[in-house]
């Protein structure tokens, strides 16, 4: 299933068609494109700790707030963990005050916005809409070795009685099997990844993501793989691996407020 494209205003973002029957959801992933940073943070980057100027940043993400119709938008500082916020009474105004050491984000209030910010990583929009709850979460190889993904789908279930069978996934675009080289994998990866290899030194963190997800009992045809690469889609995409020094997209996701 391909993405499908907005364009709003001098934003272009895409969204996953495997929510497009939802109306009560509103999500989308920014692409760099229709912000006002400079070079190497051309132009719509959305991270405050990358050297980039704060106020650009803050301007992009009332542009991302007013492109989704959405009030709070909460942003936190991501490390490769598997540690969750989950907001489920409506928070104190987040625009700008950043939760540190946050990998997952889950809410069911309305009008919350989440979002994960990357380069190369992916953002894995999670729906389910039985109980009516969001997650949305940074998951980079250091996510896949933690099982960030099972993790999210096991809160859902504690927190919100869940069911992984009724859950919506979609995986953002993110570093290709084509790109993905770990020369020293032997260190990195454990050895039950290894079989994820496309050629020497090349794995599929996409199909490893889908097959995390299938093991915690989501199901196949629920999940949306956006199959673009962030490091071959320069005119789209920040890419660490390509750039090192630069922006960040974002992947946002929220449920709609009833009077927006
Ligand atoms: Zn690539």
């Amino acid at each position: 299933m391909p993405l499908h494209q907005v364009r709003q205003g001098k934003l272009v973002y895409y969204r996953f068609t495997l929510f497009a029957g939802f109306p009560e959801l509103v999500h989308g992933i920014f692409t760099r494109q229709g912000g006002v940073s400079s070079p190497p943070y051309n132009s719509l980057n959305l991270s405050l700790t990358v050297g980039d100027q704060p106020e650009r940043v803050l301007y992009h993400r009332q542009l991302v707030r007013e492109a989704l119709g959405v009030s709070e938008l909460v942003s936190v500082g991501q490390v490769h963990g598997k540690k969750a916020l989950i907001i489920s009474t409506l928070p104190p105004r987040v625009a700008t005050r950043e939760s540190q050491g946050i990998d997952i984000l889950i809410t069911n209030v309305p009008g919350v916005a989440l979002m994960v910010k990357q380069a190369d990583c992916q953002a894995v929009l999670f729906y389910d809409p039985q109980r009516r709850v969001i997650a949305n979460v940074h998951c980079g190889w250091r996510g896949n070795v933690q099982n960030v993904l099972g993790q999210t789908v096991r809160l859902l279930q504690e927190n919100f009685g869940s069911r992984p069978q009724d859950l919506h996934v979609g995986i953002s675009p993110s570093l290709g099997p084509g790109c993905a080289e770990f020369v020293n994998y032997r260190q990195e990866l454990p050895q039950e990844f290894w079989s994820y290899q496309t050629r020497p030194d090349y794995f599929d963190l996409w199909r490893l993501s889908r097959d995390q997800l299938q093991a915690q009992g989501v199901r196949p045809e629920l999940i949306q793989l956006a199959g673009l690469c962030s490091c071959c889609q320069a005119a789209d995409f920040f890419s660490y691996r390509r750039d090192r020094h630069t922006g960040r997209n974002a992947t946002v996701i929220a449920l709609r407020s009833a009077d927006e």
